[in-house]
């Protein structure tokens, strides 16, 4: 898809299995299991989405999914099929070495997984001619989690990287190419970057993890997951009203089925506009 001079295509890394409650917060099982079916161990299947956009002659990578260093019994909790980095980018006769800049919303396994790849068991950095951004709250958030978000963290997923010295890390949003902008969408963790793209007086944004599938548009439809659920909802209500009047193309990181969007509003209700991005 091509937004003035900007390009963007969305990759699959595969998808990921979470249990259906803990995706759905405080809404009833009979409700979101109308939308998303749960399997006999009550995990939904979603979708590990990334986008790899052309601007301004960079490469830039956002998400990098689950990757490959898992051990056999989590790949099985989670349900993992992945990692299918290289031969989503080769579709577009790229390389993991092409790559300029890797974004990281934010550092949970599911966005990252993919930063490092295991040589001689040590984890080293996939990337190996890139930049890879982050904010710099989430990244010392990251070294130092709390009991209850711990399990979403793994070093080597990012550790390697910053010894590497090839991390930037960023304090606040930030214009990482023309048209590649990150802004802080608080909610799921503190500082997590959303992306908004904009080229030809068109927008898209990616929600990262403060709206993962189109099931999660209505205001009270937030992850158990997340560490402000209130913070969540402020900025679903700053933010989705904006996507709606504006016109711009939503982008959803863990949507299977639709991961890409205009939102339209008709009777008082939120309705998306599935949108094909090759
Ligand atoms: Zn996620």
């Amino acid at each position: 898809m091509k937004l003035g001079e900007l390009e963007f295509h969305i990759l699959s890394m595969g998808h990921v299995l979470l249990d259906g409650g803990a995706m759905f917060g405080v809404i009833p099982k009979p409700m979101w299991e109308k939308k998303m079916s749960p399997d006999a161990r009550n995990r939904i299947t979603l979708s590990m989405n990334s986008l790899l956009i052309h601007a301004g002659g960079k490469r830039i990578l956002v998400e990098t999914g689950a990757g490959d260093k898992m051990n056999a019994k989590l790949r099985d909790i989670y349900g993992l099929d992945g990692p299918f980095l290289d031969t989503e980018l080769r579709k577009y006769d790229l390389q993991p070495a092409d790559i300029d800049i890797v974004v990281n919303t934010h550092l949970h396994f599911d966005h990252c997984g993919g930063n490092t790849r295991v040589e001689k068991d040590k984890a080293v950095p996939a990337f190996l001619n890139a930049r890879y951004v982050v904010h710099r709250a989430e990244y010392d958030h990251a070294m130092d989690p709390t009991e209850r978000d711990r399990a979403s963290y793994f070093p080597e997923n990012y550790v390697p990287v910053r010894e590497a010295g090839q991390f930037d890390l960023l304090y606040a949003d930030a214009v990482i190419a023309p048209g590649v902008e990150l802004v802080r969408l608080p909610g799921h963790v503190p500082d997590m970057f959303g992306v908004k793209l904009t080229g030809g007086g068109q927008t898209a944004l990616l929600f990262g993890d403060l709206v993962p599938t189109t099931a999660h548009l209505p205001l009270p439809w937030i992850m158990g997951y997340d560490l402000y659920p209130m913070m969540t909802l402020e900025n679903k209500k700053r933010w989705i009203p904006q996507v709606v009047r504006e016109g711009w193309l939503a982008l959803f990181a863990h949507d299977d089925r639709v991961p890409a969007a205009y939102v339209r509003e008709r009777n008082g209700q939120w309705e998306t506009e599935p949108v094909t991005v090759g």
